[in-house]
This record gives C-alpha cells, structure tokens and sequence, in this order.
C-alpha cells in the first residue's frame, strides 16, 4: 500500500487527519484487505479499494521447505519479478529477506539475480509490501486466533515478524531513498531498524550516505574476496570502487554509527578458498570494525561450493590470523530460496 497515496486520497475524500494511520496501522496488525478493516465505515472500504492497491504486488508463486522457509514470488503491476524470502528460527525469530529492486545492475557472476539483468528499482512501498505479505503469513500461520471472525473485545496479538535483511534481488543503495523510506516503516511491522540489515556489493557512495542518517541499521558487506583482481572477475562493481575504498568507507561507518560492519564471504571451490587467500583476508580486516560471516554457496550453475571441510580449515587459518568467522546455515535450498537462488523464474537455475 502505497501510503503517500493513502494520505493523498483520504485528503480528497475529505476524511479525518487520523484515518490514513488507522488504515496503515490495520494493515500492519495483518488485515489482509480494505474489507477486513471494520472499524472503517464500509462506503470508504470500498472507495478505498477503488483508489489505492491494497497492494500493488501480485502472488504469482509461494513455495514452502521442510524447515519452515517460504519463499514467495510476485510481479509488479508492470510486470517485472519480485522475490522474497521468511526464515522461521526455533528461537522465534522470523526474518525477511527482501528484494529492493528487480533484477540486478551490478551482474556478480555468481549471483542468479545479477544474471537476469536489472528491469527496475522498486519502490519504498513495494519493499514493504513483502514484509506485509509474510506478517500475514506467520500470522494466519502461528496465530491460535481462529480468524477476523472471532468475536474478542482486542484484536489477536500480532505474532509478528523479528528481523528483515535487505539481501533479496538488486543493490540496496542503489535505490537508497526508497530503502530509506522502507525502513523507516518498517517499525510499523515490528522490525526496528537495529534489526533491519541493509547488505551492499560495495556502493561507497551509499554506504558514505548511509552512515550520515540517524538510522541505527547494521551494515553489511559482501567481499567474497581479498584482492582487486579476483573480486573485479567475481564481481564487476569492484572496476569502479576498489577493495581499499570500499573498506575505508566500511571504517567511516563504524565510526559514526559504531556498529560493526558484517562481512559476507562466499566460499568458492578453488576460487577464493585457498590459505593464503584467509591469511590475506585476516589482514584486510580488523575484527574492532568486523565480523566475518563465510557463506556456503548455493550453486547457480557457475561455480562449485566449497567443501564442508574446506570451509572448516579457512575459517581455522583465519582463526590462526587472528580473525574469528561464523558459518551461514543455508535456508530454503530445495525450493531456491537460498541466497543467490533469486531469480525470478522458479526452476531456470537447473535445480530440481
Ligand atoms: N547486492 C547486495 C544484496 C543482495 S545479495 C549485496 O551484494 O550484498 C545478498 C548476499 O547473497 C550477498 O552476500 C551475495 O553475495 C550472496 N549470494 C549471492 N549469490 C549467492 C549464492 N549463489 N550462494 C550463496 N550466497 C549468494
């Protein structure tokens, strides 16, 4: 729901100041339509339903795994893919992965987004609408409330969701206004901005942009490797901002905003693999301004993953080199939801 329409609308229609939050507030408690908004008098339901999209991003698949993971795709009303991603933990915590634009400019030739192109930025309401999509989700999933039926004073406790990553389809800071806005509203849903991360392949001017606004949001930073010349063959971006600027402008970040910068580390079979390549790494990186996470790839086709083993005896030579790294658990892998896998056309990356 595009709110700035809401407001607009409701201002013609000559309606209260306070109705626009009514309905925006009804929506983040999972209301699923203008219609299950009763509080509303029902002419303005349906004038509603005429003026502003419930919402403007169309289900066109959800694919659920065995652990939990749904993966939903849906199209822009002009047509262009989205895809998103809800990880339910045992702890509690449900997360959102989601898409800040469709497609991707920046091509890593690892990444299934980068693959199929960029069609176009999305916009703030479009972002939040994917985690609209899975709040209703959990909610008509994990709630013991049997429905908007149910005759109780209160609404239900909204189950909720806990966490959103910005690590879907598309560059984040590329499309930083709208990410901007997104998660600014994002709260509205139950994702403070403390537990919102915005993930880049290195765009230095957004990253500068970031660190300047009062928004308390983790950072994150895919490397996947430690020099300029094997990064700018993985990843093209890097012709542009070199592994030095891109660091010193993480460095800024930190000592602004002091959080410290996740760095993303894909593990690429013969690739990036190699124990001179974690030394190198343990150099590049001070862990007062990082955290190393190393990712298992899911295999797009390109390259193969890392073995168990190698990814263990890395993460012990950078342990040796004085820089701890955690592990990625990966979700969603049979139905590709998984990093990387986002794509926009179920089945094109060859997997079953
Ligand atoms: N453009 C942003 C956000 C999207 S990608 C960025 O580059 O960070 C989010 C994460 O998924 C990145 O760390 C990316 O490198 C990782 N990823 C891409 N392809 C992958 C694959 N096939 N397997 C595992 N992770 C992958």
């Amino acid at each position: 729901m595009d709110r700035e329409l809401l407001e607009q609308t409701l201002a013609d229609l000559g309606q209260p100041a306070y109705r626009a939050r009514q309905v925006w507030e009804r929506a983040c408690a999972g209301a699923g339509s203008y219609e299950e908004m009763t509080s509303l008098p029902k002419s303005l339901r349906s004038e509603l339903d005429q003026r502003v999209p419930f919402s403007t991003l169309e289900l066109e698949r959800q694919l659920e795994a065995g652990d939990g993971t749904v993966k939903a795709l849906f199209r822009t009303h002009d047509g262009h893919p989205v895809e998103s991603v809800l990880m339910r933990y045992r702890d509690g915590r449900r997360s959102v992965c989601i898409s800040t634009q469709s497609g991707c400019p920046l091509k890593c030739v690892f990444c299934a987004s980068g693959q199929m192109g960029f069609r176009r930025n999305l916009s703030a309401w479009e972002i939040v609408e994917q985690a609209l999509f899975f709040l209703r989700v959990v909610n008509s999933t994990e709630s013991s409330s049997s429905g908007p039926e149910t005759v109780t004073a209160k609404p239900e406790p909204v189950a909720g969701l806990s966490n959103a990553a910005l690590m879907g389809m598309g560059e984040p800071l590329m499309n930083l206004e709208a990410v901007l806005t997104a998660v600014r509203a994002l709260p509205g849903l139950g994702i403070g901005p403390r537990r919102t991360a915005i993930s880049t392949a290195g765009w230095v001017p957004g990253i500068d942009r970031l660190a300047g606004e009062e928004l308390p949001v983790k950072l994150a930073l895919s490397l996947h490797a430690p020099d300029d010349e094997l990064r700018g063959k993985l990843m093209p971006v890097t012709a542009r901002f070199p592994i030095a600027e891109v660091l010193a402008a993480c460095k800024r970040f930190y000592a602004v905003r002091r959080r410290k910068v996740l760095v993303e580390y894909l593990m690429l079979s013969g690739v990036n693999d190699h124990r001179e390549q974690a030394r190198a790494l343990a150099r590049l990186l001070n862990p007062k301004v990082f955290k190393l996470n190393l990712i298992p790839y899911n295999e797009t086709g390109a390259f193969r993953g890392s073995s168990r083993l190698a990814i263990d005896s890395f993460r012990e030579t950078l342990s040796k080199a004085g820089l701890e790294a955690t592990v990625r658990v990966a979700r969603g892998r049979e139905i590709e939801a998984a990093c990387g896998q986002l794509a926009g056309e179920p089945g094109t990356t060859g997997h079953t």
